[in-house]
């Protein structure tokens, strides 16, 4: 598995999680399978945005409208850890779930990619998925 995205929107990613050091920024990815052609940025509305995540459900919404109207799909998400770790935390494996939707994740001055894999009724494991920018 792999995610193609191109060096605008790379660099995109990364200023817009510099420009927010302490909270986590996030948004939503379009695009075809393994590849995200469309960068949409979501209000974080999570109660503790320094550690956590949630996509502003209107964005959602209207992300999966304008999506299908121009041939896309919502492939992922994309969030910030202004912790630095690159790897899913704990929170999000808690509720990531197996449907085939991409998690991005930036942090330290990079991005990592990463597809859930549920494991019974605990907290979801994630395999990583290279990123190819071009
Ligand atoms: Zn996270």
């Amino acid at each position: 598995m792999k995610l193609q995205i191109s060096s605008g929107d790379r660099q995109f990613l990364l200023d817009a999680a510099a420009a927010a050091p302490d909270a986590e920024v996030c948004g939503l990815l379009l695009g075809q399978l393994g590849r995200a052609e469309t960068l949409v940025p979501a209000r974080n509305v999570a109660r503790d945005p320094a550690r956590s995540f949630e996509i502003d459900p209107a964005t959602l919404l209207a992300a999966h409208r304008d999506a299908r109207s121009a041939g896309q799909r919502v492939i992922g998400h994309w969030h910030s850890h202004p912790n630095g770790r690159p790897e899913p935390s704990a929170r999000d494996a808690a509720r990531a779930s197996e449907n085939g939707q991409i998690w991005l994740i930036v942090a330290a001055g990079g991005l990592t990619a990463w597809a859930p894999h549920s494991q019974g009724a605990g907290p979801a494991q994630f395999q990583p998925v290279a990123i190819e920018v071009a």
